[in-house]
């Protein structure tokens, strides 16, 4: 049998998985360049650790935005280097590779997507769409006429889709996770405490005390940044409510789109994610009391898949290896 890999592509993180093994690789989807001649230097979590701290001769490079390739050449070189990983030194044969994708991308975007892996050396180049590859990974059973309602909220976008017998029926996209969230802590703390904060320090709040709600016991951390009016380091207490102020414009954003396809949802569907509820995926479903949010704003009870930042890589591996039984859900293959 063909061997064959599942990849989650992410705008964040690379996630790679091979059936009967699990994940193989996971690394945030960072390539470092030399400025001079954009020699690659670093890939993955090495890249990443120089992002903010490289010397001038050396540049971060994030090959995806918005959950598409924005950058053929380094797409390419970084697909490479993950598949050569999980290939092992001697290859017989070369592996058959399924992709996940956004729902709303174009064929350009496409295109893109399978020139690059088949160039990086697959046999064949399989792609399914990120919904149904987060549901199959969430455990839901797809292929049922019974509807089912995901949201992906990942770093760079927020995709909700309703799903049923194993394609999407609506969907909206937006171009709104993690990063914007990241960035809205970093414009409050700059406009509220004159403190200018990195990004890295602005993720690292959100994990460690970020929040939706409002709560009693609210938690407390130390941030350090430089004074946007003296220029002077400077240390400040922030809480957790400070967070919930900080976040509002992203997560309306979310909101919005959750709500728009639950409008286009027809009735019979509605009244399924009604009963069954929505599941959340994507590192940013791990943003603490957004199910509870969410639950709240739309009235359809959510809930956040076990191990959220594994769904869409794990669904693809199920695709992949039973490529025939989930026919229906490839969108594009090619050899
Ligand atoms: P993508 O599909 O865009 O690559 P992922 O699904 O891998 O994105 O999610 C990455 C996002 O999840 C990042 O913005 C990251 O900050 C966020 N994230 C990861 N862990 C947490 C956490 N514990 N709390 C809040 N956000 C988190
Ligand atoms: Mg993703």
């Amino acid at each position: 049998m063909a061997r064959r890999i599942a990849i989650d592509l992410g705008t964040t993180n690379v996630l790679v998985f091979l059936p009967k093994k699990g994940i193989v690789v996971n690394e945030p989807s960072v390539v470092a360049l030399q400025a001079e001649d954009n020699k690659i230097v670093a890939i993955g979590h090495e890249a990443k650790q120089m992002i903010g701290r490289t010397p001038e001769s050396i540049v971060a490079a994030h090959p995806l935005k918005d959950g598409v390739i924005a950058n053929y050449n380094i797409s390419e070189a970084m697909l490479k280097h993950f598949i050569n990983k999980v290939s092992g030194r001697i290859r017989f044969s070369k592996p058959e590779v399924m992709i996940a994708v956004p729902v709303g991308i174009t064929s350009t975007e496409r295109r893109a997507v399978i020139d690059a892996v088949l160039s990086a050396g697959a046999k064949q180049a399989y792609l399914i769409k990120e919904p149904i590859a987060a549901a199959l990974g969430a455990g839901i059973p797809i292929a049922t006429p019974s509807g089912n309602m995901i949201i992906d909220i990942g770093g760079g976008t927020t995709e909700v889709a309703v799903i049923a017998l194993g394609d999407v029926v609506a969907a909206n996209s937006v171009r709104v996770g993690g990063n914007k969230i990241d960035i809205a802590i970093s414009n409050y703390l700059r406009k509220k405490h004159n403190l200018i904060i990195g990004e890295q320090t602005a993720e690292e709040i959100k994990k460690r005390i970020g929040n939706v709600i409002e709560s009693k016991k609210e938690s407390k951390m130390e941030v350090s940044g430089s004074n946007a009016i003296t220029g002077l380091p400077e240390s400040l207490i922030i809480t957790s409510d400070d967070i919930v102020k900080a976040v509002k414009p992203p997560l309306l954003e979310i909101i919005n789109a959750v709500k728009s396809v639950l409008q286009q949802t027809p009735p019979e569907l509605a009244s399924d994610v009604m009963d069954k509820g929505i599941i959340l995926t994507g590192g940013s479903a791990l943003l603490r009391n957004i199910d509870t949010l969410l639950t709240k704003v739309t009235g359809v009870p959510c809930q956040v898949a076990e191990e959220p930042l594994f769904c869409v890589v794990k669904g693809t591996g199920i695709a992949v290896e039973h490529l025939s039984a989930y026919k229906k859900s490839i969108l594009w293959a090619r050899e």
